[in-house]
């Protein structure tokens, strides 16, 4: 046998690979050996094998699934690395949204009741404007005592779809929900959306779907429910701070580092959405729970605000408007005096002490 070639136990060795490894990777097409002897049925690896092997053993530890590694090493290594780089965004947004999912839990299963007596409120305005160029208002924006959405409809129904979303969830503005129940109570009214949805669009994803983003009061929380491209703000202490994650396909290119936050704007599928209510498989909703400080603002808008008017645009309006109904005007006004090509909706709350 020639210098170069080595059996699958000094290869093993010579890679940090088991041979059972090796032998699973040839069986895959992942890492076949360079010679098997076809009397022995023996597997040889070439030396030069090893770097491939190497790559191999290292995406594994990454955890990165056999059938991703058989891609990203047919690849050059420029390629190569921005596959990883794309792969490593990807875990970290699902990590993301179990991280906030566990954060959730923690939350309800600890909460103790708050220390001061004070008893905490909603001061809350909603207003959805067609605009200047639409024909029709797709977009339903809602506020009550416990309940603030916004849901922004698109295909023929989309319209039907987004006020149907919405007026699923309005059982939630009707009763008092108990703090420890709040994520499941969340859940069956995102699926009672969901549902409602599903029987407008008549089974045809093309017919209709929405965005939904919304906030249930819990008298002294904010329990977040949100899946689409619409945003969820707060201002606090006179800072803006953007509490959701766009499921577009602009933003998991920003994640990933093929786009940056400027090229987004202007790209041509900046509305793509990623997930959304619509009449096929059902995609999770990210969930957040947030403790409500008096003196605390709340905005929740479609992309018909937060595509035209950029984020300081919307702190400003935001702090200068005296209460919840001023701020939602102005924004409405600001998304049309910005030449916004589409609906505009906002849901702007304040948390206030009781009787303040
Ligand atoms: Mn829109």
């Amino acid at each position: 046998m020639s210098g170069d070639m080595l059996t699958i136990g000094a290869f093993a060795k010579a890679c940090r690979l088991s041979p059972k490894a090796l032998r699973l990777y040839d069986e895959l097409e992942l890492l076949r050996p360079a010679r098997v002897d076809p009397d022995t049925g023996y597997r040889y690896y070439a030396v030069a094998q090893l770097e491939r092997a190497r790559l191999v053993a290292w995406l594994r530890r990454l955890g990165m699934p056999l059938a991703e590694i058989r891609t990203v090493c047919a690849l050059d290594p420029p390629r190569a690395g921005a596959a990883i780089r794309a792969y490593w965004a990807r875990v970290e947004a699902e990590t993301a949204v179990r991280r906030d999912l566990a954060a959730f839990l923690v939350d309800q299963l600890t909460a103790t009741p708050r220390k001061d007596t004070t008893m905490l409120e909603l001061r809350y305005f909603a207003h959805s404007d067609r605009g200047r160029v639409r024909p029709a208002n797709q977009d339903t924006a809602y506020a009550g005592a416990r309940l603030l959405a916004v849901a922004d409809g698109y295909g023929p129904a989309g319209g039907t779809a987004s006020s149907a979303a919405v007026e699923a969830l309005k059982v939630l503005d009707v009763r008092e929900v108990p703090a420890g129940s709040v994520l499941n109570v969340l859940q069956e009214a995102v699926e009672g959306a969901t549902a409602a949805v599903r029987e407008v669009a008549g089974g045809s994803e093309e017919e209709a779907g929405t965005t939904l983003t919304a906030m249930l009061w819990t008298g002294s929380q904010l329990a977040l429910v949100h899946i689409g491209d619409s945003r969820a703000y707060l201002l606090r202490d006179g800072a803006l701070f953007r509490i959701t994650h766009d499921h577009t396909v602009v933003q998991s290119m920003i994640d990933e580092g093929r786009l940056t936050p400027e090229e987004a704007t202007a790209h041509p599928q900046a509305a793509l959405l990623l997930k959304a209510l619509t009449a096929g498989p059902s995609a999770a909703p990210d969930l957040r729970l947030h403790d409500a400080r008096p003196g605390d603002r709340y905005l929740l808008c479609s992309d018909g605000l937060s595509g035209v008017v950029p984020d300081d645009g919307l702190r400003r309006v935001l702090g200068a408007s005296p209460g919840p109904d001023a701020a939602v005007l102005s924004l409405v006004t600001a998304a049309n005096e910005a030449g916004g090509p589409d609906n505009v909706s906002c849901v702007v709350a304040d948390v206030v002490e009781t009787g303040g």
